[in-house]
């Protein structure tokens, strides 16, 4: 059945069906599609504790923790949604090798041991050839390396897996064309069915971990949540070699003020966390600082397997490297930042925890993140939290260490 019918099926479910969905060992995308509805959300707490008590069965009690690093923030690419877009006149920065080393030294430093590789589409900022140097000056010392930046042929990951990356994530964004041909104006993003098949192309790379998501807050959260799930029952068939992860991300706060076309609320993503575990029983579902703490350590027990903690979003964000060659760019062109310089326009924020995203020359001490963070305890608080509430903070991906 196609997704909008399913979309409807699920609008239309009742408790009955909802109940026959979870009888089944083995669920269907109808049977998922009954579990995202609103009358499954009437049997959340059933929900809850199946997929609380299938996740401690098949992942233990830990939670794995990873941090983004990101290298930079410039992009050639307009998506409304996204602070890095290239018309917003953000302040940028790619960090130089040294750069990224001081901030990884630094995330070392707290524990961690599986690091995610973030940057912009910029092929003259962000080259492979750079990408494989930053991977390959981490891989001696870091077990877990993957990466999130934009789309290559298989021939071009090759090189960055040989390097030592391992896992590449890649969010569709939205799997709606229409919504996203609006959302995507400029650049080569603009190429749908290009970014669905990455995955693929990743994977016959020799990624042995995919990650894989849209963004809530563009079209219907159901008619998203039951694409992706239907995109991840593909990849577990095609590309079975690979360990899958299924992120949960909201849209938040950025620079160019967008405000999300739909909404998903927290018992939602609540419903969606215990729908996915019981429609995939081993697949990874992470969870990013998009959210705010109270909510993670909600859903955390719910099925959550991974989770980043302490996250900026900015290059440099951890150590300040790079703020000496911060710059403007004003419709993708650059505009060096001087003493008497023009002011970059300071976008307004509703809501509580606004940032100024570009301030004033003078007060240039940071590029611009791609987005607020919500939860902005440290690593290890989050890693605290983790033990009190009975699991183990696991610092790199355990697979990885076994083969080492
Ligand atoms: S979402 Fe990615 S590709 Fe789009 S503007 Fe942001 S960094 Fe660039």
């Amino acid at each position: 059945m196609p997704a909008p019918s399913l979309a409807q099926r699920s609008l239309a479910a009742n408790a009955g069906v909802v109940r026959e969905s979870l009888a089944k060992a083995k669920l269907s995308l109808a049977d998922f599609a009954n579990l995202i509805s609103p009358a499954a959300s009437g049997l959340l707490d059933h929900l809850a504790r199946r997929s609380h008590t299938m996740t401690q069965q098949r992942f233990g009690k830990v939670i794995r923790l990873f941090a983004p690093l990101y290298l930079s923030n410039e992009c050639i690419n307009n998506c409304q949604y996204c602070g890095f877009s290239r018309d917003n006149p953000i302040l940028r920065v790619t960090l130089s090798l040294d750069e990224m080393k001081r901030e990884a030294a630094e995330l070392k430093s707290q524990g961690f041991r599986n690091i995610l590789l973030v940057a912009g589409e910029h092929p003259k900022f962000v080259s492979n050839h750079y990408l494989r140097e930053c991977v390959a000056a981490l891989h001696a010392e870091w077990p877990g390396i993957s990466l999130e930046v934009g789309p290559m042929e298989t021939a071009d990951y090759a090189p960055l897996v040989a390097a030592g990356a391992d896992g590449l994530v890649v969010y569709q964004e939205t799997y709606d064309r229409k919504v996203y041909a609006d959302m995507h104006t400029a650049g080569p993003k603009r190429n749908f069915d290009w970014r669905l098949e990455t995955p693929e192309r990743a994977c016959a790379a020799g990624f042995r971990r995919l990650g894989i998501s849209p963004l809530y807050g563009l079209a219907d959260w159901r008619y998203e949540a039951i694409c992706v799930a239907a995109h991840a029952d593909y990849l577990l068939r095609n590309c079975w070699k690979a360990q899958l992860t299924i992120s949960l991300p909201r849209l938040r706060p950025c620079a160019g003020e967008f405000q999300p076309l739909t909404h998903m609320s927290d018992r939602d993503l609540a419903q969606l966390v215990c729908a996915l575990r019981l429609m995939f029983p081993d697949v990874g579902l992470v969870l990013s600082t998009r959210e705010p703490a109270k909510l993670r350590d909600g859903l955390l027990p719910l099925g959550i397997t991974m989770m980043s903690a302490g996250s900026h979003t900015e290059p440099g964000g951890y150590t300040g490297a790079g703020r000496e060659k911060l710059h403007q760019t004003v419709r993708g062109r650059i505009v060096e930042l001087a003493s008497g310089a023009p002011v970059a326009p300071k976008p307004r924020l509703s809501g509580e925890g606004a940032s100024e995203w570009a301030g004033a020359p003078e007060n240039a001490t940071a590029a611009t993140g791609q987005f607020e963070v919500a939860d902005s305890r440290s690593s290890q608080e989050v890693a605290d939290l983790i033990r009190k509430l009975g699991y183990e903070p696991v610092w790199k991906d355990w697979d990885a260490a076994l083969s080492a």
